[in-house]
């Protein structure tokens, strides 16, 4: 039986956005009383939400969101198990390798840290995050679209000054996509799922929305 496992966290007003971000809000711009019909008004950043990072996030002359073909954002899902990393703790390799046969060109790479169950907390600021040798390895194998259900793969400060960006670096920097912000990796690890991440069709965006999902055998 096939199931369809929604990735992806709702948009709603106070929800968390990354430190300095702009916020979301959705707001009344008619009525049925006044208009005879509803309209939202909708502001958020780019990175709001569940959401993808393209090369032009980091560097300035990489691709945006809309230079990448609709099919860049759907494939097989390789849900890789670190729930046992604690807070602020790094993602090494030595945590990937077991699934190194695995990755490769095309293969959506999904980094479960258990995170998600932590949104809307203060504590979902103390994520988990990849090394930059760990990404590295990761984009050597031939994978260019990494997703975590974390707010960044990389350590998120309050400042942006102390930020080391190295799994960022590393993964945009290779021409590929990072996804943030999933939930329930949980549901579809080791099991045999084509997701899609596939973000709206912003033109000239450094990142965009997406409601991902998973189609599970
Ligand atoms: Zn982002």
């Amino acid at each position: 039986m096939t199931r369809i496992i929604d990735l992806a966290h709702p948009l709603e007003e106070g929800m968390q956005v990354y430190p300095g971000d702009p916020v979301f809000c959705c707001r009344s711009a008619a009525n049925i009383p006044e208009h005879g019909y509803n309209v939202r008004s909708l502001s958020l950043g780019s990175h709001t939400g569940t959401h993808v990072d393209a090369p032009f996030h980091f560097f300035a002359d990489g691709k945006t969101i809309d230079h990448f073909p609709l099919s860049t954002f759907v494939g097989p899902a390789l849900v890789v198990d670190v729930s046992s990393k604690k807070s602020r703790e790094k993602i090494v390799w030595d945590d990937l390798a077991p699934y190194q046969t695995a990755m490769g060109e095309g293969v959506i790479l999904l980094v479960c840290t258990g995170w998600s169950d932590y949104w809307g907390r203060p504590e979902y600021f103390e994520h988990p995050y990849l090394a930059r040798d760990a990404a590295q390895k990761i984009v050597a194998t031939g994978v260019r679209i990494v997703g975590i259900d974390a707010l960044s793969p990389d350590e998120t400060h309050l400042d942006d000054s102390e930020g080391d960006w190295g799994a960022h670096e590393t993964i945009l920097g290779a021409g590929g996509i990072i996804a943030e912000n999933l939930r329930n990796l949980g549901s579809i690890l080791g099991k045999t799922a084509t997701v899609s991440l596939a973000p709206l069709h912003i033109s000239g965006s450094d990142g965009a929305p997406t409601r991902a999902f998973a189609i599970c055998e």
